[in-house]
């Protein structure tokens, strides 16, 4: 199979992860004769001090005739790089915002799952964390309280602010299928998070999530209020498989669950349209603190690489190949120093790479 891949290495640590990413992609390569062709496009502050701002339409093209994008990371110190002293939509972020409004991608996944070998940095009580977890949730990217009409007006002598939370039907189907879909191919349950005991909005995002399940027969489906659902994500995480939620729920149950497995440099993630096309990216920042060092943590990236494999370009096996690689590199001790503990191996964010290169 060939595929192209418009790589965005960005800012910080991003060229570093993004490089590790691509030498684990040739070696899945060349072990099952795929060719990925990578052209390279910038974004963020290093496309600022190229050309003046975050995202060229030139840059945005390339992404949008390739098969998937891989996206290190972008951004700087926030308090004292020169690119946030621009206009909101002249800083490095706004070429991301741009780029996934472009690109349409509505559906983002991020997995949560927590190695065995690394339980120790878990927050939660032993005999929850010694059960584990493997989860992934399925958030809605592009709709509900953050993209609705909102003001603030003075009425009365005072000052009202108000936010609409706006979904369609067609807006939840959509993401409800690619969430059955994910489902089908993992342990086959959904938690559909919502509050629909107050909002109208949860109310349709229910009936609809119902309608889809029909098509779904093989899935079994749960509906949790959120509340709840934040609760039982600390309680007893290994109850959940694919989590299925609105922007906002998502937004702060995708953080939650991403503190519980104690390591940002482990943790993945994917942002879909309704085809295969897909952006994949690592859950944490630039990391300006640690650039430059080849002291971070590739990992992140590199699973964000299989989940491209695994849903933009359906390589499956080739998926497991690099997920089992992680896991073997970590089960024979090797550990960057975000997840290193005594008597671990310590290795550099190349070692790393080239550690899970060789056991795909
Ligand atoms: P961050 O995730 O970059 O860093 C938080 C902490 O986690 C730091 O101590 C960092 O060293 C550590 N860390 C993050 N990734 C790591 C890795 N792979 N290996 C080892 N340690 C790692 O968050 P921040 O400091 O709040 O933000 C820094 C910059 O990143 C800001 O400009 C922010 O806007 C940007 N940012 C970008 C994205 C993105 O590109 N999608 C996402 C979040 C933040």
């Amino acid at each position: 199979m060939e595929k192209n891949i418009a790589v965005i290495k960005g800012d910080g640590i991003g060229p570093e992860v993004v490089s590790e990413t691509m030498k684990v992609l040739d070696a899945v390569g060349q072990k099952y004769n795929h060719q990925f062709h990578y052209t390279q496009i910038l974004m963020g502050g290093c496309s600022i001090d190229a050309y003046g701002e975050p995202l060229t339409d030139e840059a945005l093209a390339i992404a949008k005739s390739s098969d998937a994008v891989l996206l290190g990371s972008i951004g700087g110190n926030t308090s004292t790089s020169p690119w946030y002293k621009l206009s909101p939509n002249k800083r490095p972020e706004a070429g991301l915002l741009k780029i996934r409004k472009e690109l349409g991608l509505f559906a983002n996944l991020r997995p949560a799952y927590l190695y065995p070998e690394l339980a120790d940095a878990c927050p939660l009580k032993e005999a929850t964390s010694a059960k584990g977890f493997d989860m992934i949730i399925v958030r809605e990217l592009t709709g509900g309280l953050y993209f609705g009409e909102r003001s603030t007006k003075e009425v009365n002598g005072e000052l009202v602010a108000h936010d609409n939370l706006i979904y369609s039907e067609s807006e939840i189907r959509r993401i409800a299928i690619k969430a059955f879909e994910i489902a089908r191919v993992r342990r086959k349950k959904i938690t559909s998070v919502d509050k629909a005991n107050v909002l109208d909005s949860s109310r349709l995002w229910r009936k609809v999530v119902n309608e889809v399940a029909k098509d779904y027969p093989d899935v079994e489906v749960e509906h949790m209020l959120v509340d709840n659902s934040a609760m039982q994500l600390v309680a007893n995480p290994s109850q959940f498989d694919v989590v299925l939620t609105e922007n906002m729920f998502g937004d702060i149950l995708s953080d939650e669950a991403s503190m519980i497995t104690g390591s940002i440099g482990m943790l993945s993630s994917a942002s879909l349209r309704e085809d295969k096309f897909g952006l994949y990216e690592p859950s944490g920042g630039s990391a300006p603190d640690i650039a430059g060092k080849n002291v971070a943590n590739p990992i992140a990236t590199i699973l964000s690489g299989a989940m491209m494999l695994r849903y933009s370009f359906d390589l499956n096996k080739e998926a497991d190949a690099i997920e089992q690689a992680v896991r073997d590199v970590l089960k024979e001790g090797y550990r960057t120093v975000d997840i290193y503990k005594d008597g671990d191996k310590k290795v550099s964010t190349s070692e790393m790479g080239d550690l899970i290169a060789s056991r795909v």
